[in-house]
């Protein structure tokens, strides 16, 4: 069998979905390999070849005509250094010579201020970034609007009741960046000569590149059987019955990927074995058979395997010159999960109803730190992402001590929920374990709002939890969250001086709002009545069911909100206008914050902060 992570994913690791399955299927015996079809095709647009081939047949006009050589000659030479190769050229780059610089460069504010005077390599990446963001641009704008440099095509499939859009999109000729796409994948399955490929769909910006894939493999080696599974249909294609979509692929399993994929091997070997939560389609119907919810405990799993993944190849980007926010960019990451299933599974906006997050199964300590050497053998990296939903204190107290008990020298990070337990001393413990960030949600960082939506988590209790992983030198990203039902524009300006204040008090260094989107599988979507207000409708779509709409209980135009919100935490990520009243980043009357401006302050330094002052 071949696992495929289709294109596109993050550049500067794998996404770790074939490493687990990979692992799993060769301890039961089975051939199996990976390729990431995602890092190859990356590869393959950002090169010299496929550069000189676009400009020279798009006869381009303006800055890309000037600087057209430019970029023809400099596009290995940068990929290198964005691969940590090459680093002398880092002089070159930041000294604002050597490249050129197209829009995306407008925007760049003082570089020296950013980056000091010694962070010459992080300049010079932040500046390759740009570089290689404007040629993503171009190929966008010239070449094939479906190209993103982490997506591909996300746009037609982010909301898709029915599968007519993207069979359409399918049914066309294939584009530059399909064709390349096929002709790399054609390479590889003649190498490996595959009877089943399966495709890992982590996301909407992956739908569409796995299908494409699906028809080219159909067409032209037809007795290959092709699985779909991941991210995106475990939580979209579950109520599927639009079978058009098995014009592009013969099964697509739900949820964790091992059993199901097991049981498909043994069934195309000897026709019998009863198939596992898999779709199938018979006749123009489709079938899902057997989605109960067998699955290999976290502690049977063996390590991810990370054989046939060449770590040389990925590209460490920097978008904005932050150091939180490049972590999802910026190096590679070894993937692992201390746990499946979330230990909370309480949060009414989140998939609660879903498997994915409704079993807790943690792993055990010890085992975890070995199945963490044994990564470490293969890949050569120590860095690791934990990609857990929730990572439990306990589990990491139990970690950190197994870590530093074996004198492992290895750097990580995961997401957390900001809660009591992260104490003092379990974030100085994890810190010298080699933890340098969390993630978490400190979502519309409102008491009335995290009640409501049983987040399990007040704002003190974030702010106390920031503090304790400041202190430890532990970075902190927040999502954060706006539009929960019932939710008024008085209480997302309130939340977002919170917000500020977190930022002021360096509690926190990067975040992200979200537009909150109600989804089927929640407890806002199945109860909607509770959080006072009522779904438009209660009918599945034929094809992908997630986000549902809802009539708002509150006259508040949340989407308008939206845009100075986003201006806001991007530019307090680059630490400017921190001071300013948060009602100056909109271009409407909003009313004034009722948060206290030492709210915050005074919470967590209470006495002290004022005899400092004083
Ligand atoms: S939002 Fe996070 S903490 Fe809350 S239930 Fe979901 S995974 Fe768990």
């Amino acid at each position: 069998m071949l696992l495929i992570t289709p294109p596109l994913t993050q550049l500067n690791t794998p996404y770790p979905a074939t490493t687990q399955l990979l692992a799993f299927l060769k301890s039961k015996g089975v051939k199996a390999a990976q390729y990431d079809l995602s890092i190859d095709l990356a590869d393959a647009i950002f090169s010299k070849n496929f550069l000189s081939d676009v400009l020279t047949e798009n006869n381009p006009k303006g800055h890309f005509s000037i600087h057209r050589d430019s970029y023809i000659n400099l596009v290995e030479p940068v990929k290198e250094f964005l691969r940590g190769k090459n680093q002398t050229l880092s002089q070159r780059i930041s000294s604002r010579q050597l490249l050129p610089e197209g829009p995306r460069f407008r925007n760049i504010e003082d570089l020296e201020w950013w980056f000091g005077t010694l962070g010459k390599t992080d300049m010079a990446r932040h500046l390759s970034t740009l570089f290689f963001l404007d040629i993503a641009d171009y190929i966008r704008d010239n070449v094939c609007s479906h190209f993103g440099v982490t997506k591909y095509a996300e746009r037609i499939s982010l909301l898709l009741p029915q599968f007519t859009p993207l069979d359409d999109e399918l049914k066309k000729e294939p584009n530059l960046v399909d064709v390349l796409m096929l002709s790399i994948l054609k390479e590889k399955i003649d190498y490996f000569n595959p009877k089943l490929i399966g495709f890992s769909v982590p996301f909407p910006g992956n739908l569409y590149a796995a299908l494409r894939c699906g028809r080219f493999i159909k067409e032209n080696y037809p007795d290959i059987k092709i699985v779909l599974g991941g991210g995106y249909i475990n939580t979209e294609l579950r109520t599927l019955c639009d079978p058009s979509i098995f014009n592009y692929a013969d099964f697509i399993t739900l949820d964790d990927g091992e059993l199901p994929i097991l049981r498909l091997i043994e069934y195309l070997q000897d026709g019998r074995t009863p198939l596992l939560r898999t779709f199938i389609c018979t006749d123009g119907e489709v079938r899902l058979l057997d989605n109960i919810s067998d699955s290999v405990c976290v502690k049977e799993l063996p390590a991810p395997d990370y054989s046939g993944i060449d770590v040389e190849k990925y590209l460490s980007l920097m978008e904005l010159p932050n150091p939180m926010h490049s972590l999802w960019s910026n190096g590679f990451w070894n993937k692992m999960q201390l746990t499946r299933g979330c230990y909370w599974a309480k949060c009414a906006f989140c998939d609660t109803t879903l498997q994915y997050i409704a079993n807790y199964d943690p792993s055990d300590a010890s085992l975890f730190v070995d199945n963490m050497q044994t990564i470490i053998n293969q890949t050569g990296q120590t860095g690791f992402h934990f990609v857990d939903e929730a990572a439990p204190p306990a589990l990491l107290h139990k970690i950190s001590e197994e870590i530093i008990k074996r004198g492992m020298v290895v750097t990580w990070w995961t997401n957390i929920r900001f809660e009591k337990s992260f104490g003092e001393d379990l974030c100085k413990l994890m810190a010298k374990a080699g933890c340098i960030a969390v993630t978490g949600g400190i979502e519309v960082a409102s008491n009335r709002l995290l009640n409501l939506m049983n987040k399990g988590v007040t704002v003190e209790q974030a702010a106390q939890t920031c503090k304790n992983f400041q202190d430890a030198g532990i970075m902190v990203h927040a999502y954060l969250m706006y539009g929960f039902p019932s939710q008024t524009e008085q209480e997302t300006i309130d939340s977002l001086e919170i917000v500020r204040q977190f930022f002021k008090l360096e509690l926190i260094q990067s975040g992200f709002w979200h537009r909150y989107a109600m989804t089927c599988h929640s407890q806002t979507g199945q109860n909607p009545q509770n959080y006072g207000v009522k779904r438009v409708s209660l009918k599945p779509n034929p094809f992908a069911n997630n986000e549902v709409p809802f009539i708002e209980s509150v006259n508040c135009d949340h989407d308008r909100l939206g845009k100075g919100l986003e201006k806001s935490i991007y530019n307090y990520m680059h630490g400017i206008g921190i001071d300013e009243h948060v009602s100056s980043w909109f271009d409407f009357k909003v009313p004034m914050s009722h948060i206290p401006p030492d709210y915050i302050s005074k919470l967590i330094f209470g006495d002290r902060k004022k005899m400092k002052n004083r």
